[in-house]
């Protein structure tokens, strides 16, 4: 038992932190490493410890950690296990940008290269250096990407969809068909990395992909062979180094993904999280008391995500295996680092139970074999045969049927995996797939070394033809592979948000016509792109005796220098390209460059590196934002001289409407003027007894003028107005608009107060059938005219009705308790 080895390591401040003036919040003494909380004065402080803390930051101090000192502690130590037939996996943790490709791969200048490439070195020169001449040694490699949950094979062009994640019950989970190269030189792998590199970067820049989501997976396979000299007993020991690019720690919120980034967020996270779920749970095994472990480890979710499940071993079981949590030392990224060393912290716990892979491949042919004879007799009972190229043939009636079916289907069975367990008797189809798989892998581990080899080969020749189609240099003067600098040819370079990708890939503008668009174009494309908005045939560069001119194609979209192309134009070294949404080039030519540096022109020029991806986009954006701008202020102005205009227009129509109201107003006033005039004195008449005296002082002149009254005239009007003043509708309008203000009030007070009581005026009549109340009936006036009944005649007047909301009553009141 042997605990997981667990590393820190800070990387120096990034341009973005610097320009931020970040301050660092990481400090490393030995072993331990410290975190600041910048939001808190008191109790800001966490150490924690580690196997490894490597201060990285400024490779001038003493203390820094450079890329060899990370290998010689741990990549010598996981390497001496390989050696020792131990299986071994590294695997890099930590945000985008925190350091972990820098870690695993590094950078191709030779003290920068990370883990991978110097493990795969020393591994060749261990071998070479051996003293064992009678030693076979056979090392094969197989790199994946897993993205969204699938597989992505990186090395064979061939695989190209997501490749099925297995189980097999003597294997256990693997991916089918995942290619392994066979290599005998460092330099076999060092060019199968760079070439899954470029791979992985030509599937992200043409899907508009990030790597930050994806995890790689490097795999290399490496078995020892040897024989006893004096017993003539052959050994052979199988290593698998797992080395492993965590795709970014950040949580799928903290990055602003939506819709379907977050999706992606959330299948990545699933491998993601999962690996968290898996490490707490293998820590807590760890920690539990000797009775609850076993049940405790059967608890752990590895099936829950494809990288776990794959990376089960390495995980808890049968490896030495060694995590490196990547920090950046800004205190901007305090959470997130904070939560990186938490993660760290819980994988120290973890135990691991490795042991010494020893003739593990015999073994397992033993098995196979058995377990393929098996499965051979078992059909055979059932009537059916498997032949060797996996034809399946009936020989009874029930399975007539069935052939039928299963040769629509087609062989390739859609199950992910195969009956885990040999005991239960499969039903016969399930068997005839089991049998087929079994023997697929049979044949891969019967492979003699020379067949690999050949397929190998023809893998590599055949990804070297879909490079080149794609028009990406491999070679350099047929020579090396890998990133340099061509000597006079202009090229391309790719720019990519993610450093570890920029600049890998290199397309050359070859004397005279190179044609760039897609695959499906009519003429063939020298240089084919895919994704949003590359046209079949999108752009043509021309290099005529060096000078090389950008013909962007109508409508294709085009930028040089953030400015978007639509002439012919003549490229200078250094220029950014971008062409569609995110193929994003530097222009190089080498004759110009040497020109320039030459002669020292510009110094305060950017040099080459500065002029990445990053540059790429803010000059586009400020170009592009620049044009916008100009726009924009274009549209505001016509919008502004229209709002003019329309103001101008409502005002001179307002203007009209409002001299027609008023001459309305000035009209209706005096109409209202003149009634209640005549209303008035109306109501001055109820006032005198001597309606019909001849001399009264109040007879309306202009009744008077218009309509000379006839006796007969006065005796109806008297009669009328009799009856009127009985109904009292003067004295009703003077109660409604005499008492309206304490309503008002009334309502007021009761909002005020929250009284929830609503005043409202209602006109109650006092008939036979609806008596009023004695508190709202009207004194009776002694000379009032009875009618038969002996009641008043019926009287309306103004009550008050009380709506109680809360109680939801309605009262009555009079006037007078109004006021
Ligand atoms: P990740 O893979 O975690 O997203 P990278 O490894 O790509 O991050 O690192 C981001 C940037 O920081 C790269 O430009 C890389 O070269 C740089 N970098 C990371 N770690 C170091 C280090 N220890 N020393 C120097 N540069 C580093
Ligand atoms: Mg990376």
């Amino acid at each position: 038992m042997s605990s997981v080895k667990v590393a820190v390591r800070v990387r120096p401040f990034n341009a973005r932190e610097v320009s931020r003036e970040c301050d660092g919040i990481i400090e490393m003494d030995g072993n331990t490493t410290i975190i600041t909380n910048p939001k808190q004065i008191n109790d800001n402080i966490k150490s924690f410890n580690f196997d490894y803390s490597y201060w990285s930051i400024e490779p001038s101090a003493p203390q820094f950690a450079s890329q060899e000192r990370v290998y010689q502690d741990i990549g010598v130590e996981m390497l001496d296990h390989a050696f020792q037939g131990y299986n071994v996996c590294i695997f890099a943790y930590g945000q985008t940008g925190a350091g972990k490709s820098y870690t695993m791969m590094g950078k191709a200048e030779h003290d920068q290269e990370g883990i991978i490439p110097r493990i795969c070195r020393n591994l060749f020169q261990r071998v070479s250096n051996s003293n064992d001449i009678d030693a076979q040694i056979s090392v094969e490699v197989s790199y994946m990407e897993i993205y969204c949950e699938r597989v992505r094979d990186l090395l064979n062009p061939k695989n190209k969809s997501h490749l099925r994640v297995r189980e097999h019950p003597l294997l256990g989970p693997y991916v089918e068909d995942l290619s392994k190269m066979a290599v005998t030189s460092y330099e076999d792998i060092r060019d199968l990395m760079d070439q899954g590199n470029k791979a992985r970067t030509v599937a992200a820049t043409n899907m508009n992909e990030t790597s930050s989501r994806s995890h790689a997976v490097f795999t290399i396979i490496f078995a020892q062979k040897t024989c006893d000299p004096v017993s003539g007993v052959e050994t052979e020991k199988v290593s698998k180094i797992s080395l492993v690019d965590l795709a970014g720690s950040e949580r799928a919120d903290s990055t602003g993904a939506k819709g379907t980034r977050l999706k992606e967020g959330a299948n990545i996270n699933k491998s993601l999280t999962t690996l968290g779920k898996v490490i707490s749970a293998l820590a807590e095994v760890s920690s539990a008391p000797a009775s609850k472990k076993k049940k405790k480890a059967e608890f752990i979710p590895y099936r829950d995500s494809v990288l776990t499940w794959l990376l089960r071993e390495n995980l808890g079981g049968n490896s030495k295996t060694a995590m490196v949590a990547a920090l950046s030392p800004a205190d901007i990224n305090y959470d997130e680092t904070l939560s990186t060393l938490r993660y760290a912290d819980r994988a120290k716990q973890i135990m691991c139970k490795a042991v010494v892979n020893e003739d593990a491949n015999a073994k397992m042919i033993r098995e196979l074999r058995e377990e393929i004879s098996r499965l051979r007799d078992l059909l055979k009972a059932e009537g059916v045969q498997v032949e060797e190229d996996g034809s399946v043939i009936y020989s009874n009636d029930r399975h007539k049927a069935q052939e039928l079916r299963n040769n629509a289907m087609n062989q390739s069975c859609t199950e992910e995996t195969v009956n885990a367990n040999p005991a239960e008797p499969p039903s016969a189809k399930a068997a005839v797939h089991q049998l087929q798989v079994n023997e697929k892998i049979m044949a891969e581990l019967n492979e003699t070394w020379e067949e690999k080899l050949r397929k190998t080969d023809d893998i590599r020749r055949h990804r070297e033809t879909v490079f080149a189609e794609m028009g990406i240099a491999l070679k350099e003067d047929g020579a090396t592979v890998g990133i340099f600098s061509p000597k006079k040819t202009p090229h391309l370079v790719n720019l990519n948000e993610d450093p570890s990708m920029s600049e890998c890939l290199i397309y050359y503008i070859k004397e005279g016509i190179t044609r760039v668009g897609s695959a499906e174009a009519n003429i063939p494309q020298d240089i084919q792109l895919i994704g949003l908005h590359i046209y079949n045939e999108h752009c043509i560069f021309e290099n005529r005796e060096g000078v090389v001119m950008l013909f962007p194609n109508e409508g294709a979209l085009c930028y040089v220098n953030g400015r978007s192309v639509c002439q012919p134009l003549v490229l200078t070294t250094g220029s950014r390209v971008i062409l569609g949404k995110n193929h994003v080039f530097r222009f190089t030519h080498p004759e110009q460059a040497w020109e320039k540096r030459g002669r020292a022109l510009d110094e305060s020029a950017p040099s080459a590196e500065s002029l990445d991806w990053q540059f790429a986009q803010v000059e586009l954006l400020e170009k592009q934002g620049i044009d916008l701008k100009k726009e924009m202020e274009k549209r505001l102005e016509n919008m502004e001289e229209q709002f003019r205009k329309e103001k101008e227009e409502r005002k001179k129509e307002y203007e009209k409407e409002r001299q027609n109201y008023e001459a309305r107003i000035d009209a209706l006033q005096k109409q209202v003027e003149e009634q209640s005039m005549t209303m008035s004195m109306y109501s001055s008449y109820t006032n005198t007894e001597e309606l019909n005296t001849e001399d009264d002082i109040y007879v309306n002149p202009l009744f008077e003028g218009e309509v000379p009254w006839t006796e007969r005239d006065y005796q109806l009007a008297a009669t009328c107005f009799q009856k009127w003043r009985f109904h009292q509708f003067t004295s009703l309008r003077d109660d409604l608009w005499g008492n309206a203000v304490f309503l008002k009030e009334a309502n007021a007070i009761s909002v005020e107060l929250k009284k929830k009581v609503q005043f409202q005026f209602t006109l109650v009549t006092d008939t036979m059938y609806s008596p009023l109340p004695s508190d709202l009936a009207p004194a009776v006036e002694d000379d009032e005219e009875v009618a038969p009944d002996g009641r008043p005649y019926p009287r309306t007047i103004v009550a008050v009705e009380v709506k109680d909301q809360k109680n939801g009553a309605t009262h009555f009141w009079s006037i007078e308790k109004l006021r």
